[in-house]
């Protein structure tokens, strides 16, 4: 007997709880309209997941600190819970030498003790002349050679090719230049990860934003976890007039122009008798031989100081099959070109799915930038300038 899913008129399903999809759920109740979401896993949240354990908050699906430069998506979240005044400042161990990173003026002082900024531009112009000969005026083609004309060799080699590596089972000379350009270059001290103006982390997680957008959505938000719409795809393409899709794209047209290709992670907790374990949130293992390529400590994201107990979490890359979660899509040409396919066949044969997210859209999205893709979907598919900032408020 075929399952009945729009048992109560639902305007849209929503295909992933993540947070594009329950962003656009929550909008959308605001303007008085129903939404079923379908969540394969158990939870909602989807990578941005976290529970609490011995007090202490732990990101199930790696760090995730939120940080931006659009106020509109930072009043937006802050909507649904506190957040702190987190700053990333994460450490580098290569062979048992420590470096902080991003790559700034303390790194440049480790690395070959360089006291000013002339001196360590000096360095990494020297180091980029001879490794980069025939670069010229043309643009770095590879991460490699961005990596090596942004800091020099000794950077390159110490702290970015085995992390890469590792981190992509690629070659860096097979991996897409504006991935490395994800971190900053500073010649001024300053550990801070991030260039953005807000930075921060819920306190208590990022669960509770999801839970409040469903509470706050006047009844019109139904979850429904562990189920998978593959199992029942075209009863909900039939019953649906309009679907919001999270997941990966080439999955929804069953892979017929041939897979993307994805990064999968994999992540090992440990609950230790200590109350501070390794001084500080993040630590990357930039070798190519240590499995793993961080491990956080979870009780430094919030500032809590006085338990018995710690728990740390090793992040590991791992190679992606259908079996594994898919967490970064490989933006290389190939699948660039691969992926355009795949928006043309949706034009074409799903005109009434959207799709969204890091997934449906195959992109390298930060949490804030598909907070912003969510609202642009939201623009367009109720066709006025929305106001997004405080609007439960108003409504
Ligand atoms: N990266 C590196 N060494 C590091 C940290 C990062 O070479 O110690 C490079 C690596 O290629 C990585 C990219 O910079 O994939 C982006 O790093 P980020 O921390 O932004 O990655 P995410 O947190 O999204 O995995």
């Amino acid at each position: 007997m075929t399952k009945q899913f729009n048992t109560k008129n639902y305007d849209y399903l929503i295909v992933g709880a993540g947070p594009f999809g329950m962003t656009f759920a929550y909008e959308a109740a605001k303007r008085g309209k129903r939404s079923l979401i379908v969540e394969k896993r158990s939870f909602i949240g989807g990578n941005t997941h976290t529970h609490t354990e011995e007090g202490i908050t732990v990101h199930d699906f790696g760090a995730h600190i939120f940080h931006t430069d659009n106020k509109e998506v930072w009043d937006y979240v802050r909507q649904f819970a506190d957040f702190n005044g987190f700053q990333n400042q994460v450490i580098a161990n290569y062979e048992g030498t420590l470096y902080n990173l991003p790559f700034n003026m303390n790194t440049f002082y480790q690395m070959w003790g360089t006291k000013t900024p002339a001196e360590a531009k000096a360095k990494i112009e020297e180091q980029k002349e001879a490794a980069l000969k025939d670069l010229g005026d043309r643009q770095p083609r590879n991460l490699e050679e961005q990596a090596i004309s942004l800091i020099g060799t000794d950077i390159y080699q110490k702290l970015i090719k085995g992390y890469t590596e590792k981190q992509w089972g690629r070659k860096a000379t097979e991996l897409p230049a504006f991935i490395i350009k994800r971190l900053p270059v500073r010649f001024i001290y300053d550990n801070n990860y991030f260039n953005h103006r807000y930075q921060g982390i819920p306190v208590g997680g990022y669960t509770q934003i999801f839970e409040n957008m469903i509470d706050r959505s006047n009844g019109l938000i139904d979850v429904l976890t562990d189920t998978d719409f593959f199992d029942h795809k075209d009863t909900f393409l039939e019953e649906f007039p309009r679907v919001l899709y999270t997941g990966m794209i080439d999955q929804f047209f069953d892979y017929k122009f041939g897979e993307l290709e994805y990064r999968s992670l994999r992540f090992e907790s440990e609950t230790l008798d200590t109350d501070n374990y390794q001084g500080n949130a993040v630590i990357n293992y930039t070798d190519a031989k240590t499995p793993y390529t961080r491990v956080m400590e979870w009780r430094h994201f919030d500032g809590l100081g006085d338990k018995d107990k710690t728990i740390i979490t090793r992040e590991y890359p791992q190679d992606w099959d259908r079996s594994k979660e898919a967490y970064y899509p490989v933006n290389n040409e190939k699948n660039t070109e691969l992926y355009k396919q795949y928006v043309q066949e949706a034009r074409q044969n799903a005109p009434e799915v959207m799709f969204g997210g890091r997934l449906g859209k195959y992109r390298y999205f930060d949490m804030d930038q598909v907070f912003n893709d969510a609202f642009n979907t939201v623009r367009q598919e109720f066709g006025v300038a929305q106001d997004f900032n405080f609007a439960h408020d108003k409504a």
